[in-house]
């Protein structure tokens, strides 16, 4: 069975749209349990209905007829329960309904099971015999496993068939939803970001001049050609000849008529080569994948392995860049890369969709560091189909429309219209300080990683760079940066926003920031080995970093230094006493240099508890709220799949918040915090009622925090606080502080804020 079901799954999974990939489900269920009839219903959340979408068993033509209200036939008593309904006499039960184009009177053994997706009916998956007889549990348990595990790639064969054919009626303009990962809206073109290795999420694009696509397309098969006779020759004298077959194998599959003969047609019917191999791929490797045999169905990976030598072929073949991107290209991928991002103009940047990742992804932050609207984790982004069709990304609620009707469009225009409006009063905020009607000063700095952010960031009225992550400056190299590299880096830095303070954080790799020439493979990357663990285990790199950011404060009084992901008070001794030494080092060659102000960051909970003795270690603490929730809640901040479990408002965050702020007070030493929540106004007012003594933040969003904290009394927040530490729920959090936004005539916020 679990044979079976990997092989329907994979089936669905490579389907190019929703009705192959119904038809396949029927297929095979059908066959797989030994059933008469096999039949899919999928919920039309526009009208209401369930409509029979595939059959195999009852009568074709009743496809696309049969509709039943949602709470109509057993169907809708499916759908209602969300759990299996088994009948051995379908038609005695008093909610039976019977369609007489359906043929469905012969029946009397029925088993229905929904279809769900993030908690969300999509349809009802049944099947039926003519006999009367309960179905067994394993039937049961088979049907609503595959069910559940057919629902995620239902929902993107949807998305991916749904874009401009039959199925974008019934969804009508149903925009895909994601994350919000950067506030704003942008209305631009989708251009499709790949890796050359991924032959999954190559998009289908118009083939410029097919001519050219073909020899192209010719010569790439040509090379693998070569490649694996070569391959062939070394193994001749190493394996036997039953073995070397697979190499014979491989060179049949290029022959005229196969695989290539069908990527020619493909690319003459207007794709892309790459798309018309990834096509191709996908089609015979479902064919073998359906396959009883278990040798012949292991040859999917074969043909799988032949795609990706045709496509690195092809990709090395392409013209060099740089590319032309449209303006406001946004930019939409698997897993979207600051490289990737990096790699497109920034006056024609207006968005960028990822369908991996969430708000706390580096990528979301450096988006929003730019000020780009970004959505993340948009699990059934169609990536294939998207390249150069118009695009809506909703940064503020994390929902994309793809293709979108004129009356969507309209509306989003009239947004981007309000926006620009609530950005010139924002901006009109620009030189007034951060200062509440009750006379509290909460400086507010930014959040940088990039040296073209900064100019940016000092428009937007910050008082200093609260967070400068160095690790950006190392992910873009192909090796560790030297000590007068990174000098000159931090001192340009350091030197912009003098004699504003700027707050250097030392290396925080590892989790999702991996450098390509560091590669660290480990099954808990966040659990793992990053940010300070590696420095302190490599002080031949840390060393440099640190004796790096001392020189570049020479003669400038600005700089302190924070340490990342620290867990306990010896990490700090330690780190400290490399400290001393590369001040020591330096001063003992002649260079003068004072002691900086040195932080740590509290985003780990072993570190809250201990917060009173850290804060004696130091002269600052700065509180990372975005892995300080991931780690709290044990909510992987960048699996879009239990992103929506993923709140800094939860109730036990904002406990151990104030226990932080508490602590810190308590040792009279200065708190801050730089996680992403700083630059949410919502959860500003409640860090103003704590007491905390500065805020930093994306660029983007600081205008919207000064707003907040020009507007409540330190008095009022705290006694917001003090109601919003009663709720038990974080949904109540948000809803009492968005009302409060409301109150203060600060409604403009709350969609801003989310
Ligand atoms: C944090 O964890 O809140 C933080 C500011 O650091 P980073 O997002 O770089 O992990
Ligand atoms: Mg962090």
């Amino acid at each position: 069975m679990l044979s079976t079901l990997r092989r329907i799954i994979q089936e669905v999974t490579v389907a190019k749209d929703l009705d192959q990939a119904l038809e396949v489900i029927v297929l095979r269920v059908k066959k797989a349990m030994d059933v008469d009839v096999c039949s899919v219903y999928m919920t039309d959340k526009v009208q209401g209905e369930n409509v029979l979408m595939a059959t195999d068993g009852l009568n074709d033509e009743a496809v696309g007829m049969v509709r039943l209200k949602k709470d109509q036939g057993l169907i809708g008593l499916v759908g209602e329960r969300e759990e299996p309904v088994n009948l051995d006499d379908a038609p005695m039960h008093p909610r039976y309904q019977y369609f007489p184009e359906s043929g469905e009177e012969r029946y009397h053994a029925f088993l229905g099971v929904p279809i769900i997706h993030h908690r969300e009916l999509q349809g009802v998956l049944v099947v039926q015999r003519h006999s009367k007889r309960h179905f067994s549990e394993d039937k049961v348990t088979f049907l609503v496993t595959i069910a559940a595990q057919l629902a995620g790639a239902i929902a993107h064969a949807e998305a991916s068939g749904g874009i401009d054919g039959l199925h974008s009626k019934a969804r009508g303009a149903a925009p895909l939803q994601g994350q919000p990962g950067a506030p704003g809206v942008a209305i631009g073109t989708a251009v499709v970001n790949f890796t050359a290795t991924n032959l999954e999420v190559i998009p289908d694009r118009v083939a410029g001049d097919v001519k050219a696509e073909v020899s192209l397309f010719k010569k790439a098969v040509k090379d693998v050609r070569k490649d694996i006779q070569s391959m062939l020759k070394r193994m001749t004298e190493i394996l036997p000849a039953e073995e070397r077959a697979l190499f014979d194998a491989y060179l049949l599959m290029l022959e005229g008529d196969g695989i290539s003969g069908e990527v020619v047609r493909r690319i003459k019917q207007g794709n892309w080569a790459a798309g018309a191999l990834r096509e191709t791929i996908a089609e015979h490797m479902s064919a073998f994948d359906a396959m009883e045999d278990d040798y012949l169905r292991e040859r999917a990976e074969d043909v799988r392995d032949l795609g990706r030598r045709i496509l690195e072929k092809l990709r090395s073949q392409e013209p060099p860049k740089p590319k032309k991107f449209p303006i406001r290209t946004v930019l939409v991928g698997d897993e979207i890369t600051a490289s990737m991002l990096a790699e497109v103009p920034v006056k024609r940047l207006a968005g960028v969709v990822s369908r991996r990742g969430s708000q706390t992804s580096h990528v979301a932050i450096l988006a929003r560091a730019m000020g780009i609207s970004a959505v993340m984790g948009v699990d059934e982004l169609p990536v294939s189909h998207i390249d150069g069709r118009s695009i809506i990304v909703d940064g503020y609620t994390g929902r994309i429309f793809i293709n979108p009707p004129p009356t969507v469009r309209d509306e989003f225009k009239h947004l981007l219209r309000e926006e620009a409006e609530l950005s010139k009063e924002l901006r009109e905020l620009r030189e007034k300080p951060a200062i509440t009607p009750d006379n509290v000063g909460i400086p507010l700095y930014i959040n940088s990683g990039l040296l073209a952010d900064i100019t940016p960031s000092l428009k937007s009225g910050a008082e200093g760079l609260g967070l400068y992550r160095t690790e950006f400056p190392f992910m873009v190299r192909d090796r560790f940066p030297g000590e007068d590299e990174q000098c000159k880096i931090y001192r340009q830095v350091l030197k912009s926003f003098s004699p504003a303070p700027v707050t250097l954080r030392t290396l925080d790799i590892g989790g999702d920031k991996m450098l390509p020439y560091f590669p660290i493979e480990e099954d808990n990357p966040f659990l793992g080995w990053r940010g300070i663990r590696i420095s302190l285990d490599h002080p031949e790199i840390f060393l440099v970093q640190l004796r790096a950011m001392l020189r570049a404060s020479a003669g400038l009084s600005n700089m302190n230094l924070l340490f990342p992901m620290i867990n306990s008070v010896a990490e700090v001794d330690d780190a400290l006493a490399l400290l001393r030494r590369a001040h020591y080092e330096l001063i003992d060659s002649g260079v003068s240099i004072s002691m900086p102000h040195v932080g740590v960051m509290i985003e780990i909970p072993s570190a809250v508890y201990q917060v009173r003795e850290l804060a004696r270690r130091v002269n600052f603490i700065s509180v990372g709220t975005n892995d300080l929730t991931q780690y709290l809640l044990a909510v992987d901040r960048n699996n879009a799949r239990v992103a929506d479990l993923y709140d800094s408002l939860h109730p036990a965050v904002l406990r151990a918040l104030q226990q932080i702020v508490d602590g810190a007070k308590d040792e009279k030493t200065p708190i801050g915090v730089c996680g992403e929540m700083a630059g949410d106004p919502a959860a500003a007012i409640l860090l103003l009622g704590m007491g905390v003594d500065n805020l930093s933040m994306s660029a983007a969003n600081l205008p919207r925090v000064k707003w907040v904290i020009r507007t409540f009394t330190q008095r009022k927040a705290r006694m917001l606080l003090k109601e919003a530490l009663t709720f038990e729920y974080a949904h109540l959090v948000r809803h009492f502080l968005n009302a409060a936004l409301e109150d203060a005539g600060l409604g403009g916020l709350v969609r801003a804020g989310r």
